[in-house]
């Protein structure tokens, strides 16, 4: 266990939380060689149909989680004493170029990937979930827990196929996510055509909207996830917007209606036994974020994913 002591958080007691270089929870920098779970950014929004910014999450999300504490309070968990954990930087990405940056952020994780590290990202706008899973990719598709207002299964939006409406859509396509063993959380808002979800359904993805996760339960609708993707390799990709924009208004496409913060947490939780192969949060945009609650949610949200993926990594590394 003595690695881990090059892998702590800044201690707060004698550095304070507002003093000492930004980086997320306050870990050292590291390259993903070595370091169990990597915490890395994808600043990159050049996916954004509406209001930009994201490409600023990760640096907002980097500061707001230097609130971030050492211990998960209801289960205990330090990710910190389990795993190492570390800041593994940010993705290359060209804020003029998508394709390169879709390249670029494929490459970013084809070398996390091969230094045998589990990334949790912070996005950067929902089309970079799309390079993160091709940069993952091993052979076979993957399952997915998806938790967003929105399905982000479009085929095309401005006559592109490559935007943060038609990642999962692409993701399935290209064989890296099994459609049977994907579910989508927290769906609601108007859409454009009624015939909108008939891909996704065709398919086989699971859609839950809103009106059903209130109506049984988020305990039920998570064994039901839990369920679905089994024992397998899966990602989990957080879209800020699944939570109301009252709690997390820095965000692009808001819909109101959502779930609250402490509802996001518990979903999270929820995922607790899941083997988790990588996650993001996606979609936080500063510039739309004056009080910096957004990036605090995201920021929350990782170490919420950080301490599920860390509990069961070090259960699996124990057997
Ligand atoms: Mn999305
Ligand atoms: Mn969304």
């Amino acid at each position: 266990m003595s690695d881990l002591s090059h892998f702590q958080p800044l201690d707060a007691g004698a550095i304070p939380r507002f003093a000492g270089a930004s980086t997320f929870m306050r870990l050292p920098a590291a390259s993903p060689g070595g370091v169990d779970i990597a915490l890395v950014g994808v600043p990159f929004d050049g996916g954004t149909t509406n209001r930009t910014g994201p490409r600023h999450g990760p640096r907002e999300i980097r500061n707001q989680s230097s609130l971030c504490r050492r211990v998960h309070h209801v289960s205990l968990t330090s990710p910190f004493d389990l795993l190492r954990v570390a800041d593994c930087g940010d993705s290359p990405v060209n804020p003029v170029d998508k394709e390169e940056s879709l390249a670029a952020i494929t490459g970013f994780f084809e070398q996390i990937r091969d230094a045998g590290a589990v990334p949790l990202t912070a996005g950067g706008d929902h089309l970079i979930t799309l390079p993160v899973l091709r940069g993952l990719h091993k052979g076979s598709p993957r399952a997915l827990i998806h938790f967003d207002a929105h399905t982000d299964t479009y085929d095309e939006i401005f006559g592109t196929k490559y935007n943060h409406g038609t990642p999962f859509r692409r993701a399935v396509e290209e064989g890296l996510l099994d459609p049977e063993r994907m579910i989508q959380i927290g769906l609601r808002g108007a859409i454009s055509h009624g015939t909108n979800y008939d891909w996704a359904r065709d398919v086989g993805i699971r859609l839950v909207f809103i009106e059903e996760l209130r109506k049984r339960g988020l305990a039920d609708v998570m064994a039901e996830a839990k369920a679905l993707v089994g024992a397998d390799e899966t990602y989990v990709s957080f879209d800020i917007d699944v939570i109301d924009p009252a709690y997390a208004p820095g965000t692009g496409t808001p819909e109101i209606g959502g779930i609250t913060s402490f509802e996001a947490q518990s979903l999270v939780r929820m995922l607790s036994g899941v083997n988790i192969v990588g996650a993001d949060v996606v979609e936080v945009s500063p510039p739309l974020d004056p009080s910096g609650i957004t990036a605090l949610t995201g920021a929350t949200m990782m170490f919420e994913l950080l301490c599920v993926m860390a509990e069961g990594m070090a259960a699996k590394k124990a057997d």
